[in-house]
C-alpha cells in the first residue's frame, strides 16, 4: 500500500522526538524515508536526489529552534523545499500591453488541451475578460467540433475554418484568428493546437510554425499528471521543440501523488500555472505550490 510522506516521516520522528537536536544519523534516516516516499510518488530520480541534497544541507545547518522539536523542524524544511521546488509563488498569466493576449496550448493528444481551452476561457470570462477560442487542431477528426461544444458550454465564441473549406492550414487559421479577435474586440485568444499520441517531429514543427506566426504571449504545455515519469520526457521534448512559458497539469483528480508536478517543474524550470481536476468545465484552478506541497506531504 502507498504510504504518504507524512506517514513515513512520523515513524522516523517517533525516535527523534526525545532528542534535543538533529544528529547526522537522524538526518540520514529521514533522508532515506523522503527518498522512498518521493520515488513512490513517481518523482524522477535526479529530482529526488537534488531535493534530498537540499533538505540535508538545510537540516544540517539549521539553527536549533526553541519553538520546534527536531521532527517539526525537518517537516518544516521539507515543506518549504517542496513549495520551492514547485515554484514558490503562483505564477499569473502575463497579459499583453496591447490586446489581444495570445495563449497557445501545446501537448500530446489526450493530454486534455481542448477541455483545458474551455476551462481557461470560462475562467477568464469570470475574471472579466472576453476570450475567443481558436481551433488550430485540424488533424484529429472531430477536434473542431469538440472545441465548438466546449466553447458553447463556456459561453465563448470559437474561431474555426469555414465548414467545407477542406482541412485548412492551422497556421493560417491561427494568424487570421488574431485579426478576428481585434475586429470583434476579444482581449484574449486561446489557440488549441494538434497533438499526437507520442512525440512526433511533424507535430512539433506545426506547433513551432503556429508559434512563429502568432508570437504567443504565453505558450502553455498541457500534460496529463497520470503519466508520471513520462511527463518529464514529454515536457523536455516540447521544451526543445516548441518552448513554453508555463505548465498546466491535467487529470489531477486521478493522481493523488503529485510526482509529475515536482519533476516537470524542476526539469524544465517552467512554473505550473493551472490545474485541471476533472472533466467538467469548473474542475479547474490556479495552481498553488503550497497546496500541492501539502498534498504530497500528507
Ligand atoms: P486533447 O487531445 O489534448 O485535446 O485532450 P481532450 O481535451 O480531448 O481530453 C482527453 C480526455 O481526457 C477527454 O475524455 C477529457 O474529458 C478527459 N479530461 C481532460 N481533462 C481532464 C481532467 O482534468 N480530469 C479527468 N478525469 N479527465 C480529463
Amino acid at each position: 500500500m502507498f504510504e504518504t510522506l507524512s506517514d513515513r516521516l512520523t515513524s522516523v520522528f517517533s525516535s527523534l522526538r526525545s532528542k534535543g537536536r538533529l544528529s547526522e544519523a537522524d538526518i540520514n534516516a529521514t533522508a532515506r524515508e523522503i527518498r522512498v516516499a518521493l520515488l513512490e510518488a513517481d518523482v524522477a530520480l535526479p529530482v529526488v536526489k537534488d531535493f534530498i541534497a537540499q533538505v540535508k544541507e538545510r537540516a544540517t545547518g539549521a539553527e536549533v529552534s526553541q519553538a520546534l522539536n527536531p521532527a517539526q523542524q525537518v517537516v518544516k524544511i521539507v515543506n518549504e523545499e517542496l513549495i520551492a521546488i514547485l515554484g514558490g509563488e503562483t505564477r499569473r498569466i502575463r497579459f499583453a500591453k496591447t490586446a489581444p493576449t495570445v495563449i497557445m496550448l501545446a501537448g500530446l493528444q489526450g493530454a486534455g488541451k481542448t477541455t483545458l481551452a474551455g476551462k481557461l476561457a470560462r475562467w477568464l470570462r469570470s475574471e472579466g475578460h472576453a476570450p475567443m477560442l481558436v481551433a488550430a487542431d485540424l488533424q484529429r477528426p472531430n477536434a473542431v467540433q469538440q472545441l465548438e461544444v466546449v466553447g458553447e458550454r463556456a459561453g465563448v465564441p470559437v474561431f474555426a475554418p469555414e465548414p467545407g473549406s477542406g482541412v485548412g492550414d492551422p497556421v493560417d487559421v491561427a494568424r487570421r484568428s488574431i485579426d478576428q479577435a481585434r475586429r470583434a474586440q476579444h482581449d484574449v485568444v486561446i489557440i488549441d493546437t494538434a497533438g499526437r499520441l507520442g512525440i512526433d517531429a511533424e507535430m512539433m514543427r506545426q506547433a513551432a510554425d503556429i508559434r512563429d506566426a502568432v508570437s504567443p504571449d504565453e505558450t502553455l504545455f498541457v500534460v496529463d499528471a497520470m503519466v508520471g515519469q513520462d511527463a518529464v520526457n514529454t515536457a523536455q521534448a516540447f521544451m526543445d521543440g516548441v518552448g513554453f512559458d508555463g505548465v498546466v497539469l491535467t487529470k489531477l483528480d486521478g493522481d493523488a501523488r503529485g510526482g509529475a508536478a515536482l519533476s516537470v517543474r524542476h526539469v524544465t524550470g517552467r512554473p505550473i500555472m493551472f490545474a485541471s481536476t476533472g472533466e467538467k468545465l469548473e474542475d479547474f484552478s490556479v495552481f498553488h505550490p503550497d497546496r500541492m506541497a501539502g498534498r504530497i506531504l500528507d
